[in-house]
């Protein structure tokens, strides 16, 4: 049985193990893909002793991005310039990076009619899925791309990384001063998940904005609902977690599976849960 897994903590709820095998069942492949909850101290030794049992390829998730790219002896341009990686494929013997949530984000755009060239775009938070996001904006050749976090360093540290004239920075409590007229407006941070929640102001979107946010289910609820009652269009990030699953599957199979059924699934799952 060929083996993968999805390391993090918590780990329990992840959609990863339903999503790839999907995947597997859709396209003839038998794989085995498990869920493995470990925190960062007990990860190098969970990680090796799963590729001993000859495990092939692995997802990490929070909070263990970056250590996963520590254990990494080769990676790719992507990965190495978000300095996080959420796919792992062994090969000779050692594990290769990769970073699947920029291209996953900007696949899920395009299949809301999004196409980000050109476009002035406003980017919520500044850590490791906004980085990537960040990095694959730019990449597509935005017209502005703006970021703020609510610890402005880290936003800045960002905007250096990236390095392009089309990259400005704004401080979280100005939020109201950045204007209105974004088309789209990207929410990459993971307050939908803690009770404190987001205080947005209203004068950022209009009937012409288009708002994502990363986070699914519940999490993504109270952005949802701001975003829709400014007029915008919006959507959660359930289509970029089956996209960036989706390109993990290819970096390990070297097939390409079809999306749309699996993401009508387990959008039938969360409406059930409510
Ligand atoms: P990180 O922990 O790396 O970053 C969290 C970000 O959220 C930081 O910018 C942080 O700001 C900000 N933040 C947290 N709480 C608040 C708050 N109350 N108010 C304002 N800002 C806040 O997480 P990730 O980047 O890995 O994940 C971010 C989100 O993206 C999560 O919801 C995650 O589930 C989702 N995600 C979705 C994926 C998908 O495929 N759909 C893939 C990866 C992530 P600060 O720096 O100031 O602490």
């Amino acid at each position: 049985m060929n083996r993968y897994a999805v390391f993090g903590q918590p780990i329990s709820h992840s959609l990863s193990p339903r999503i790839h095998a999907a995947f597997g069942a859709q396209l003839g492949i038998v794989l085995d893909y498990r869920a493995i909850e470990t925190g960062r101290d007990a990860f190098s030794a969970t990680l090796a002793a799963f590729a001993r049992d000859g495990g092939l390829g692995a997802n990490v998730t929070l909070p263990l991005k970056e250590d996963a790219f520590a254990l990494c002896a080769t990676s790719t341009e992507r990965a190495r310039r978000c300095g996080s990686v959420n796919t792992l494929i062994r090969e000779a013997g050692a594990w290769r990076g990769d970073s699947t949530d920029g291209i996953g984000f900007l696949r899920d755009l395009a299949h809301h009619g999004i196409e980000p060239h050109g476009q002035r775009v406003l980017l919520l938070g500044a850590g490791g899925a906004a980085r990537a996001v960040a990095f694959a904006l730019v990449d597509a050749g935005v017209r502005e791309l703006a970021i703020a976090n609510r610890r402005h360093e880290r936003s800045a540290s960002l905007a250096e990384a990236l390095d392009a004239d089309t990259v400005v920075v704004h401080e979280w409590a100005a939020l109201d001063r950045t204007g209105a007229g974004w088309q789209v407006v990207v929410n990459a941070t993971s307050a939908g998940h803690g009770s404190a929640g987001l205080q947005l102001p209203a004068t950022l979107v209009d009937a012409r904005t288009f708002c994502y946010d990363l986070s699914y289910g519940h999490a993504a609820r109270a952005f949802l609902d701001w975003a829709r009652a400014g007029g915008a269009a919006a959507s959660d990030g359930l289509g970029m977690l089956v996209e960036q699953a989706a390109e993990s599957f290819h970096c390990w199979h070297g097939a390409q599976p079809d999306t749309a059924p699996v993401q009508a699934d387990l959008r039938a799952l969360l409406d059930a849960r409510g």
